[in-house]
């Protein structure tokens, strides 16, 4: 009796030892799932980022995407040459860049401050 009893004793570590190691075994591989799955949660946060951003530049001017199906005519605010809707931002802001060069060598050439 005593010597299946110390059979048993000093088996007992060894299983509770392979016991741990599988324990430990799992607990690697659920921290490894974990790993990659924070990986994955962090690329579809940036790439849902990236959207978001792109997604409030499109709605920047919604009056502007209104015209545009129309493609009205408007006056340029400093040339005051017809435009269309479709292409104001652009001719506007070239315009007004032209003004500005302008108005600098103008003032330049005139010695002006
Ligand atoms: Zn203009």
């Amino acid at each position: 009796m005593l010597p299946t009893r110390i059979q048993e004793w000093s088996l007992s570590p060894s299983v509770a030892e392979e016991n741990n190691k599988r324990e430990l075994e799992n607990v690697r591989r659920m921290q490894a799932q974990a790993r990659e799955a924070i990986a994955v949660l962090d690329r579809r946060r940036l790439l849902l980022d990236a959207h978001i951003e792109l997604v409030t530049q499109l709605t920047v001017d919604p009056n502007l995407a209104e015209e545009d199906e129309d493609d009205a005519i408007i006056y340029c605010i400093t040339c005051g040459h017809e435009i269309s809707t479709r292409t104001c931002i652009k001719h506007m802001e070239r315009c007004y860049n032209k003004v500005v060069y302008y108005s600098t060598a103008f003032k330049y050439e005139m010695n002006l401050p």
